[in-house]
């Protein structure tokens, strides 16, 4: 009989401890269960990784108490976490974290927050007086539910009367009030608006794509699908009808998305199909709202998880299907301990369950496509839009020539002012994309050549006009825009701004089109809650032509009406010092035109460039994966860069650029002499963004073709870290960043 469970406890120690299981405590001590434990000389609450009979040592404490009703992380889960600790380098500790959203881990201070009053029947007004005299509190609470139309959530009414939990008691015992454990309200709009929809009739592509995953959800084979179909092939119809399907066979599924395409329009999808048994999981949610779709899938009332990267560790019963939707985006990696990739952690998951696990793009991400070249995924093709929609033409107009021709660099090419016009006077809309926001990138001196840079951070101050300011968009840093050039010896007045943003183009484009109704989507101009939802309704009822945004419109949206996209700088992420810009700008220009003429009308897309020759531009431009994916393939291999290896970054961060210098310097010899020849271990550098926040940076790019030996000797050689005070050392285990 396993008496001896395995405790993490909420400290950040990267271990477990061993402690005895009281006889009473058997029954209910499993993984995942929150559990008090003698610590030092003090009691800790933390919970069961992992139940055993065997312990290297003989002072066992016992376990206190058992902290809750049940287990919040069951066992599969427990593993899993167990392994992103493992895999990505981070204490067990935080991965625990990881797997339990916050509100659910402090638990019970939540249980009020959640329970809401409401006005059954207002007293007569003698019984009313009498309350006034007599049950102050209860009065109290009457008027305040009065003042609320009649219903309030008990945490806002024990702000206003304490006490007011048990005048709410005695109000429901008088029959004047309901108590109600609320499940989630949403907007009522949202259930308004909402039509059941039903299975459409697949096309055979669509139905053949089916078939795969659904043997892949009943007998295990093949365990990951990679659905390559371009956009608007119907692969969301796709998941929409596995999922069915894994419900019909008594099972859950969990649909990942990216946050940035975690749009009303995307839910409002799956929504439609499923209803109620659908939680939504995603960073707006307010913490008592985050509880309450948790509990829902922990009990079982929710069984489909819709959600951005955490959504994945849902505690969803009988899990039969994963869906990572936009497999290849950068923002599945998650930018702080633990570094785990949710689309990786996804078919470690299915492994563990014995789930279906389906990757879905248009443009999937090298890994993911290799994955499939050598067989261990199986891939399925959607390479047609659904009723042959035609792929939108995409057209490359040459800035370079463009300057040539007018003297300056216009914002708007020739060719695109006159399509935006063509598409204003036809009445159809138009998108505008540049993923920089702000007026201009940076202010320059055109006399001494001072560039305006951000005290803190090794970047350009960008300008925004608004505002009147220049803010730093690394660290925010905000001040006013200087009237003469900053530098000592200059100060200049005829300081000027260079690049491009957002503002800029909403500018340009309005006095280029003084009638047109525009609209701008970024950071800066969706601030509020529904900002997005609003925007998007507007465009979508045909009340804005042009849209410009950021990468915010990049992805997932649907408008049939959009016969035109413009990508005003397509240049802007190729030549980031990162070794994936070629990939990222190839998957952004697909992803953008995919935008494009998703009605009856066939799209048109302007990619504006000055490097129109560049074999990412060109493949994009002809819709030509393969020989995107076998050149980038070949320049990967030659190079010895993922997906032929892993790829672990080692970033060392400090404010003494000295200090870091020397602490990378002298890592990278103990790497070297730790890994040998299972990795290559180059020289430090400063990072590509050698300053943030007044740290200097260096890294440290480990390469390796046998990942899981070279994690075996890192894991105990962090533990005891080497690092020099003053300066911070990260792992970022397949890193998808290198700035
Ligand atoms: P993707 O996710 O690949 O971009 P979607 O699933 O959004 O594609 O499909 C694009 C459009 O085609 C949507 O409006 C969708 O409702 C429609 N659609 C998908 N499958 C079918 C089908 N079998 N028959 C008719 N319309 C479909
Ligand atoms: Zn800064």
């Amino acid at each position: 009989m396993p008496r001896i469970a395995k405790v993490v406890v909420r400290l950040p120690l990267n271990r477990v401890f061993d402690y005895l299981i009281p006889d009473e405590l058997v029954p209910l001590a499993v993984p995942g269960t929150p559990v008090v434990v003698p610590f030092g000389h003090s009691r800790r609450p933390g919970y069961i990784v992992e139940i055993t009979d065997h312990s290297d040592r003989t002072d066992l404490k016992a376990i206190e108490t058992i902290a809750g009703r049940q287990a919040l992380i069951r066992e599969p889960v427990m593993r899993l976490a167990r392994w992103i600790a493992d895999y990505y380098l981070a204490p067990i500790e935080a991965a625990v974290h990881t797997v339990l959203p916050a509100p659910v881990r402090h638990g019970g201070a939540r249980e009020l927050a959640r329970r809401r009053i409401v006005l059954e029947a207002w007293p007569p007004p003698e019984v009313e007086a009498r309350m006034q005299r007599r049950a102050r509190r209860q009065f109290a609470v009457l008027t305040a539910l009065r003042a609320a139309h009649g219903e309030q959530w008990l945490a806002n009414l024990e702000r206003a009367v304490p006490g007011a939990a048990a005048a709410a008691r005695a109000l429901a015992e008088g029959g004047w009030v309901r108590i109600e454990t609320a499940t989630r309200r949403r907007a009522p709009e949202n259930e308004a608006r909402l039509v059941r929809t039903e299975p459409l009739p697949l096309m055979p592509q669509q139905a053949a794509a089916l078939d795969t995953i659904r043997e892949a959800i009943d007998t295990g084979r093949p365990p990951v699908v990679l659905l390559f179909g371009v956009t608007g092939s119907g692969k969301t119809e796709v998941y929409l009808q596995a999922m069915d399907h894994a419900l019909r066979r008594g099972r859950g599924a969990i649909v990942l998305v990216p946050e940035i395409s975690l749009t009303p329009q995307t839910v409002d999808r799956f929504r439609a199909r499923f209803g109620d048994t659908i939680a939504v999981l995603h960073s707006h949610l307010s913490d008592g709202e985050r509880f309450d779709e948790w509990h829902r899938v922990h009990e079982g009332r929710a069984r489909i998880v819709v959600g951005a990267r955490s959504a994945l560790f849902a505690p969803v019963r009988h899990l039969g299907l994963i869906v990572v939707d936009e497999e290849h985006e950068p923002t599945y990696k998650q930018d702080e301990t633990p570094r785990y990739h949710a689309r990786d952690v996804a078919v470690m998951r299915g492994h563990l369950e014995g789930c279906a696990v389906v990757l879905g793009s248009a443009t999937p991400s090298l890994e993911s496509w290799r994955n499939a070249a050598i067989g261990k995924y199986a891939r399925v093709d959607l390479p047609h839009r659904v009723d042959h929609r035609q792929m939108p033409q995409i057209r490359i107009v040459d800035m370079r020539a463009e300057s040539a021709r007018t003297g300056k660099t216009p914002v708007f090419s020739k060719l695109l002012t006159e399509r935006i016009e063509d598409r204003l006077a036809k009445g159809e809309q138009t998108i505008l994309f540049l993923n920089r926001r702000g007026y201009a990138s940076s202010l320059i001196c055109p006399r001494c050549g001072h560039v305006v840079r951000c005290e803190a951070c090794s970047v350009s101050m960008v300008y925004h006009k608004g505002r009147s300011q220049i803010v730093c968009h690394l660290c925010g840093a905000a001040r006013p825009v200087p009237d003469v050039c900053p530098a000592p010896n200059c100060r200049d007045p005829a300081i000027r701004h260079a690049g491009l943003g957002t503002e800029r183009v909403e500018e340009i484009l309005r006095r280029l089109f003084p009638r047109a109704r525009v609209a701008r989507m970024d950071s800066d101009t969706m601030t509020r809650k529904d900002d997005y939802r609003r925007v998007l309704g507007e465009f979508r009822v045909g009340r804005i032509d042009v849209l410009i945004g950021t990468q915010m419109i990049a992805k997932g949206l649907d408008f049939p009406n959009v016969t035109l996209v413009g990508v005003v700088q397509a240049d802007l992420a190729l030549h980031l010092p990162d070794f994936r810009a070629g990939e990222r700008t190839f998957q952004l220009l697909i992803q953008v035109a995919g935008r494009a003429g998703r009605g009856d009308v066939a799209g048109e897309v302007i990619v504006q460039t000055f490097t129109p020759f560049h074999i990412a531009i060109q493949a994009a431009r002809r819709l030509d994966w393969a020989t995107f994916y076998d050149q980038e393939l070949a320049f990967r291999r030659e190079l010895g860069y993922p997906p032929f290896t892993h790829m672990i970054l080692c970033l060392l961060r400090g404010e003494s650029e000295m200090a870091v210098a020397d602490a990378a310097a002298a890592a990278a010899g103990q790497l070297r002499s730790l890994l040998g020849d299972l990795a290559v271990v180059p020289d430090p550098a400063p990072a590509p963004i050698a300053r943030i926040r007044g740290r200097y940076r260096y890294q440290i790019l480990i390469r390796t073709g046998k990942i899981l030996d070279v994690l075996n000797l890192l894991r105990p050689w962090i533990r005891h870290a080497p690092w020099p005070a003053g300066v911070e050392g990260t792992f970022d285990v397949d890193a998808v960043s290198i700035l």
